[in-house]
C-alpha cells in the first residue's frame, strides 16, 4: 500500500519543504518510485525541485478544485516525479467554502493514483488552514520537523492537539511517522532543548536524530538539488538516510 506522508509543522522556516525534497530524493535512492505534492501557496518545494512556479498553468490547484485528469505530475526530477504549487492554490481556502466533503479532495484525487507509488510525500503550508487539513485527511501518516528552539518547543502542544482533532474529526487513522528535530546547533540552548522534546515526544512515535543546521542545506535548495547531489560527503546525509529507512518500517 502506498504510505502518503504529510510533512506537518504550523511555523514556518522549521525545514519542512527542505525534508521533503530529501527524504523524496534518499527514497529515490533505496528503489522506492516516490511522488512529492507541493501544498504550499509559496511553492518552495517546486522552486527547490527546479520548476517556476508562476509560469505553471496547471498545479494542484486544478486537481483540487476541478478534480481535473490526467493529474499535472511532473517527472523524474533528481529522481522524483512532483504536482506543483503556486500561488493560486492561496484562493482555494475561499473556492472550496461551498463545496460538500471538501477536506477529503486532494484524498480523492491522490487516490487515482492508486498503487503506482510506494511513497507519496506532501509538503504542507506553515498553517493550521484548510490546505493543511486537506492533507492532513490524505495522509496515512505525518511526520512532524521541529526546530530545536524554545519558540518551536512552545508550538509541539498546539501541534499535537491539531493531529488529535484530525483524527477526531477527519482522519482517525492517521499515523504519526516520526519526530524530527532540524536546524540543530552545538548551542546549549539546542542541547537542552533536544533532550526535553525527546522526553515529551518519544512515547507518542519514534524521534529521530537531529538534522543540523550547516549552510549547505540552504545552498543545495538554491541550486535546486538535493544535498546528497550538492554535497555527496556531507555528514546530514547520514541522518536523512536514517529517516528514509525509517519509513520503511512505518
Ligand atoms: P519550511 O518549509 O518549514 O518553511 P524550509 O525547508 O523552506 O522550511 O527551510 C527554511 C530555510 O532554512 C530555507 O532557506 C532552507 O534552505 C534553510 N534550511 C533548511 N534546512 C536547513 C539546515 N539543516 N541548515 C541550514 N539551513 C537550512
Ligand atoms: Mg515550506
Amino acid at each position: 500500500m502506498t504510505k502518503i506522508i504529510a510533512t506537518f509543522n504550523q511555523a514556518g522556516g522549521v525545514a519542512k519543504t527542505t525534508l521533503v525534497q530529501n527524504l523524496g530524493y534518499h527514497l529515490h535512492l533505496n528503489k522506492h518510485p516516490t511522488l512529492l505534492v507541493d501544498m504550499d501557496p509559496q511553492g518552495s518545494l517546486t522552486t527547490f525541485m527546479g520548476l517556476e512556479p508562476h509560469e505553471l498553468e496547471e498545479t494542484i490547484s486544478n486537481s483540487i478544485l476541478h478534480e481535473e485528469i490526467p493529474l499535472p505530475i511532473h517527472l523524474n526530477l533528481h529522481g522524483c516525479d512532483l504536482i506543483p504549487a503556486n500561488i493560486t492554490l492561496s484562493a482555494v481556502e475561499l473556492q472550496l467554502a461551498s463545496v460538500m466533503a471538501r477536506e477529503v479532495r486532494l484524498k480523492q484525487v491522490l487516490q487515482s493514483l492508486s498503487s503506482t507509488y510506494d511513497y507519496i510525500l506532501i509538503d504542507c503550508p506553515p498553517s493550521l488552514g484548510i490546505l493543511s487539513i486537506l492533507s492532513l485527511a490524505a495522509a496515512t501518516h505525518v511526520l512532524v520537523p521541529i526546530q530545536t528552539h524554545f519558540k518551536a518547543f512552545k508550538g509541539t502542544e498546539l501541534l499535537l492537539d491539531t493531529i488529535k482533532q484530525i483524527r477526531k474529526h477527519v482522519n482517525p487513522q492517521l499515523a504519526i511517522a516520526g519526530f524530527v528535530p532540524t536546524l540543530f546547533t552545538n548551542a546549549n540552548q539546542d542541547k537542552s532543548i533536544l533532550e526535553a522534546l525527546e522526553q515529551q515526544l518519544s512515547s507518542l512515535a519514534k524521534v529521530y536524530p537531529a538534522i543540523p543546521r550547516a549552510t549547505a542545506f540552504a545552498d543545495a535548495a538554491m541550486n535546486r538539488q538535493p544535498l546528497a547531489i550538492y554535497s555527496p560527503k556531507h555528514p546530514s546525509l547520514d541522518v536523512l538516510n536514517k529517516i528514509a529507512q525509517g519509513m520503511d518500517r512505518l
